[in-house]
């Protein structure tokens, strides 16, 4: 029997602040400030140490999480310490954060990465905070996949957009499709985000607010409660592959709040995060000492950069670099540091991680792998250090020997530019509420 989380409810629980002006606001699925400041907003839990349960999923951590329930599922992060590839790297202390498919070593997150852990508590919040509203993810494929998981497994509703090309890319296990309106936009990444946008304004709809969602970045924060616990302390570095880098700046709060709870240390790991080259924008801004994106510097010939991207997921234009709160305040307060990886660097990561440890990676992860295989090699990391490797994403081939996966049709297809598709759009959308 799965038990009950009997908690605080709402206000009791935790309360917003914004990072920029420390005003603290009660969560009506607020996502930014309401002073108008361009900041993050971060969830004050008012448990400082925290509890893990057990038998919840990623729920176990549900005392810093933004939600009055726990939703039913056995998705969660793992953390194991690496023998095989440690030792080929001649690291003593190497531990790897698993968010993926690898039944083998308990880890079930059946759309393989890690956005599951955003998807699971932003539908709850949405839920208990947006008054039956209906949320819109756009996403180049990873996210919305986690999302429509969610739902379908949950029949908590998703309204998810995606560009064309990423509709292979959208699946789930089941093949109940009842609560997932899937829309498939004529374009790239950005165009789906700019769609999203305009579908969002449609009234019954709330948009799901990415970087901004406490819940999205309290939910990634999960893999540093799991490590902790698992290490019983902090690790001296933190790697991960970052599109927007969301990610990253989940692992920051995390590891504050793990700081000030008293029992895991009191050192901030350095976190390290990686782009693929030649879409590096973060690195490029960062290297060039910059707490601004240029686009004519950082971004040059975006559209073809893109296209040349191994880890496509990681293509993010609009990264949140110099919000208060987000990617620049995160590398300077915790001494961090940036890698720029090739194709050929994240490829051939991937083979040897693959062969030691016995799993598929998400490209994605390759990359990171490929940003530690760099670390040792100019020896920013030392042997004895003891460092976390969030592998963000794998198991795809595993998943397919347990599931059949259910291609997701899209209800509607809409070029980027058709300004009448939203009309017709929003018929569909009643037809869909009424079924619900
Ligand atoms: C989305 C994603 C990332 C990057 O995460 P951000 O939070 O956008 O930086 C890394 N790995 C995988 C597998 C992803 O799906």
């Amino acid at each position: 029997m799965r038990s009950e989380v009997n908690c605080k409810m709402g206000a009791d629980k935790y309360q917003l602040k914004c990072v920029a002006g420390g005003e603290v606001v009660v969560d009506r699925y607020t996502n930014t400030c309401p002073e108008g400041h361009d900041s993050l907003l971060r969830t004050v839990y008012s448990r400082k140490q925290i509890r893990r349960r057990s038998g919840l999923g990623m729920f176990n951590y549900f005392d810093w999480l933004p939600v009055d329930k726990a939703v039913p599922t056995n998705a969660s992060p793992i953390t194991y310490k690496s023998e095989a590839f440690g030792q080929e790297l001649g690291l003593n202390e190497l531990y790897i954060s698993f968010s993926g498919y690898w039944p083998e070593r308990e880890a079930y997150m059946k759309t393989c990465t890690f956005k599951e852990l955003e998807a699971l508590p932003t539908l709850q919040r949405v839920k208990e905070r947006a008054g039956g509203k209906i949320v819109t993810v756009a996403s180049a494929g990873n996210t919305s996949r986690a999302f429509a998981e969610v739902a379908s497994a949950t029949g908590m509703p998703v309204l998810a957009v995606v560009p064309s090309t990423s509709l292979p890319r959208m699946w789930t296990t089941t093949g109940n499709h009842a609560h997932i309106f899937l829309i498939a936009v004529d374009g790239d990444y950005s165009d789906a985000i700019a769609a999203g946008k305009q579908i969002a304004k449609l009234s019954g709809l709330i948009e799901e607010g990415g970087v901004k969602n406490v819940a999205r970045r309290d939910g990634m924060g999960v893999v540093e409660l799991e490590a902790a616990f698992a290490m019983s302390g902090l690790p001296a570095f933190y790697f991960q592959a970052v599109g927007s880098g969301t990610g990253a700046i989940a692992a920051w709060e995390a590891f504050s709040r793990l700081i000030a709870d008293g029992r895991f240390g009191a050192r901030m790991p350095k976190i390290v995060i990686a782009q693929n080259l030649p879409f590096a924008p973060m690195v490029s801004a960062w290297q060039a000492g910059r707490a601004e994106i240029i686009a004519e510097k950082d971004m040059k010939d975006a559209e073809h950069a893109i296209r040349q991207l191994y880890a496509d997921v990681l293509s993010t234009r609009n990264p949140p670099y110099s919000i208060k709160g987000g990617v620049y305040d995160m590398l300077s307060s915790t001494d961090g540091r940036m890698y720029g990886i090739t194709n050929v660097e994240a490829r051939e990561a991937e083979k040897l991680f693959e062969g030691e440890e016995g799993i598929d990676l998400d490209p994605a992860a390759s990359v990171a792998v490929a940003s530690l295989l760099k670390a040792v090699d100019d020896g920013m990391v030392k042997r004895d250090d003891r460092i976390l490797l969030n592998i963000t994403g794998g198991g795809y081939k595993r998943v397919k020997e347990n599931y059949e996966l259910h291609e997701i049709r899209a209800r509607c297809e809409i070029k980027s530019s058709d300004h009448g598709a939203l009309d017709e759009l929003e018929q569909e959308l009643r037809e869909f509420i009424k079924a619900l």
